[in-house]
């Protein structure tokens, strides 16, 4: 029978209990938010709405087209200047996606005959990347300047190194400096990933190649989402406008893909202006991510210390955390569950966002649900 396959693949993964299905989030959940990527708490602030609704009304519920023939509307390049001017770099291009936007980033930057160097604790999005891109890639170890290093040496034409700025299963940061000196020695172009930093890392949420002033260097280009801290959806890819300008002419998720939703891109405007406006936001996020983690291995828990506003704490088997991210979604409390085949070391985890808007009452409560639940 056509497809039959896929019933024992579902059957395979009923029986190991890692069937994934989907659940509405209903619009006024009475669960304690601690596993959205909301960061900032900016996605359902009335600013934010009501430019993702001006947007709709003034340009439509879709943008019509792709960017190259009528996706293009005036919001977008309102976008793309205040975001690569926030963010420090002197051009920046907005995809439909954070996904979309690492997708160009990488197949973009790695032509026939060049070598990508991939952490091996990258985003899945990286990953994908690299297996479309023309160039040869090697996997290196996690957060590994000289594997990076080892890797540069055996190459002989372009190079570019790829790696998350904070990684999405454990929340730790990647040795952005060290790296980006690794690159230079070889010539290499430097690509981050800054999904988790833009709006947390950084001088007012200016994210991490900011912070470690990298941004706006000649051979250093960052993606972003517009998903997480700023509340929208959405992605881009900041860099040097030579780099901006040839992703506009080489970039096929760019090129064909159709052009952000006006509402997408109005919301992304609305929180980045919120985030001009109010720069605490992103000092909050850490700072309650560190309360957050201090509470957790206060209580026994074993959690990795948070580089930005993600946390994960470790569970002892799939099975496991499935029942402790479920029983506590019984107790009140929404957390992330990680396992494989999404972590790349087959260590389960629960991953918990630090949301700036959180209050010391409910990161107690939160910490409370986990320790009464743990297996
Ligand atoms: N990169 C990283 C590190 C991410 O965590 C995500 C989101 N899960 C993405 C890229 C993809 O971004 P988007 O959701 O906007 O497609």
């Amino acid at each position: 029978m056509a497809f039959g396959w896929i019933d024992e693949q579902a059957d395979a993964r009923r029986r190991a209990g890692l069937l994934r299905t989907l659940r509405p989030r209903p619009a006024d959940s009475p669960l304690l938010d601690l596993a959205s990527n909301d960061y900032l708490g900016l996605a359902r602030h009335p600013e934010v709405t009501e430019g993702a609704a001006d947007a709709a009304r003034r340009w439509g519920g879709g943008a019509t087209g792709s960017r190259l023939v009528t996706g293009t509307t005036e919001l977008h390049g309102e976008l793309e200047r205040e975001l690569a001017d926030f963010c420090g770099f002197e051009a920046a291009l907005v995809f439909s996606s954070g996904y979309a936007a690492n997708l160009a980033a990488v197949t973009a930057l790695a032509p026939h005959g060049s070598l990508v160097v991939s952490d091996a604790g990258n985003h899945a999005s990286l990953i994908d990347g690299c297996r479309l891109a023309r160039g040869a890639t090697q996997v290196v170890a996690h957060a590994d300047p000289e594997a990076v290093r080892k890797a540069l040496g055996t190459g002989s034409g372009p190079a570019v190194v790829v790696s998350d700025t904070v990684f999405s299963v454990d929340g730790d940061a990647a040795p952005l400096g060290e790296l980006a000196d690794v690159c230079r020695e070889f010539g290499a172009g430097l690509l981050v990933d800054d999904a988790h930093g833009l709006g947390v890392l950084g001088d007012g949420g200016r994210g991490a190649p900011y912070a470690v002033g990298l941004a706006g260097a000649p051979d250093i280009v960052a993606t972003v989402t517009l998903s997480k801290s700023l509340g929208s959806q959405g992605g881009a890819v900041l860099g040097p406008a030579r780099v901006i300008d040839h992703l506009v002419n080489a970039a096929r998720t760019f090129i064909f893909d159709t052009g952000l939703a006006p509402a997408a891109t109005g919301a992304a405007l609305a929180a980045l202006r919120l985030l001009r406006r109010e720069p605490e936001r992103a000092a909050r996020a850490r700072e309650v991510a560190t309360r957050l983690h201090t509470r957790l291995t206060a209580s026994g828990l074993e959690a990795v210390r948070p580089d930005a506003a993600v946390i994960s704490v470790r569970a002892p088997s799939p099975e496991q955390a499935v029942r402790w991210a479920a029983d506590c979604r019984a107790a009140g409390l929404a957390v992330g569950c990680f396992r494989p085949p999404s972590v790349p070391d087959g260590i389960s985890r629960l991953r918990l966002t630090a949301r700036a808007d959180l209050t010391d009452g409910q990161l107690d409560r939160a910490v409370r649900v986990i320790g009464e639940t743990r297996p």
